[in-house]
């Protein structure tokens, strides 16, 4: 049985839900997953995420198809990816085969919490791992957590794309050859401030450049960059220091393979912007949001494509990868993982 919630006007916040699941790692093995109802964390006051920030998350999706089936959207990529941010910040891995069982016992334990077919809302499913044990000279954590969290939450549009303004941040959100391009709260603790402050002078989001030379593009603070060129070619910024989104490469793929397009993903100097037809950002909340003007210290470069609705080719896009997420467009093989 369904939860008894408003489905259509979750909007994009924590909801303790009945379950989450948890593993320890001690003595350099990980337990075996457990599914737990306690929605609280006990740790060491000391614990090498609250003074090092010692931890790394992803992000990702479960949602339920047209037929009534409960799945996510290539899991295995948020495994990879949660592997190599582990590594980066000497924390143990969680092995694909792992984090998979334990994204689908979170979803299966709270099927109630997934939101019907229809209202376009998700359980939004957070797995993380954080070094937890005591540790006050700079070394890893004794002891970490793997915990997988989950929230219903509601579609990202409600009415249909919106173009978003963005601004040219002075600040940088990854220095070069830092952690960029891996998913750590840490990053997120270097956005705040800038994102705050762009909210507050009324954008949506920061652009950032690359912290060397603030000549190419990088990312916003949470959603890599996709542009395309007037002649219909899509343009992703490539850079050892932006997170590598699994919505930009499928998208990238899908263009490329399945609506034979052609695709680029190279370094995209900052100057070369005005020039492009189209502008989004893509993530795991939204799929692509359309970008209708960038300022630039005052200067605005208006996107053709407008600010009344997304360009044409961002909309095949997102109906595209929409439509295989859904089940209603076949996509390759393995996209769409069947919670069981
Ligand atoms: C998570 C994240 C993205 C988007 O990645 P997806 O896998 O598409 O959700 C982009 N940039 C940053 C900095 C991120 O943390």
């Amino acid at each position: 049985m369904a939860k008894n919630l408003d489905w259509d006007n979750l909007g994009f916040a924590y909801r303790e839900i009945d379950y989450r699941v948890v593993a320890r790692y001690t003595e350099g093995a990980w337990s075996d997953l457990q599914i737990i109802t306690d929605p609280s964390v006990h740790m060491s006051e000391c614990a090498a995420v609250l003074q090092y920030s010692q931890t790394v998350f992803e992000g990702l999706k479960a949602y339920r198809t047209e037929d009534g089936r409960l799945v996510t959207f290539r899991p295995d990529m948020n495994a990879q990816r949660l592997m190599d941010s582990a590594d980066r910040l000497v924390m143990p891995k969680v092995p694909e085969e792992m984090f998979v069982k334990a994204v689908d016992m979170l979803v299966k334990a709270n099927a109630d919490w997934v939101p019907p077919y229809g209202t376009g809302g998700t359980l939004y499913i957070r797995p993380f791992i954080f070094g937890n044990g005591p540790t006050i000279s700079i070394h890893p954590a004794p002891e970490f957590e793997f915990r997988v969290i989950g929230m219903p939450v509601g579609p990202y549009f409600k009415n249909g794309m919106k173009p978003i303004v963005i601004k040219v941040s002075d600040r940088d959100r990854a220095a070069a050859h830092g952690t960029g391009d891996i998913k750590a709260g840490l990053n997120y603790a270097m956005s705040l401030y800038p994102g705050e402050q762009a909210v507050a002078e009324g954008f949506a989001e920061n652009m950032y450049l690359d912290s060397a030379t603030r000549t190419y593009v990088e990312e916003t603070g949470g959603a890599n960059f996709l542009f395309v060129t007037k002649d219909g070619t899509i343009v992703t910024p490539k850079s050892d220091s932006i997170l590598p989104s699994i919505t930009r490469r499928s998208l990238m793929y899908v263009a490329e393979n399945i609506l034979g397009m052609k695709v680029e993903h190279r370094p995209v100097p900052f100057e070369e912007v005005s020039e492009f037809a189209e502008a989004g950002v893509c993530g795991t909340a939204a799929v692509i949001c359309p970008i209708g003007k960038i300022n630039d210290h005052g200067k605005e470069i208006c996107i053709p494509s407008g600010m009344d609705a997304a360009g044409p080719v961002i909309q095949k896009l997102y109906d595209t990868l929409t439509g295989i997420q859904m089940g209603t467009i076949e996509g390759p093989e393995g996209w769409v993982h069947e919670v069981k």
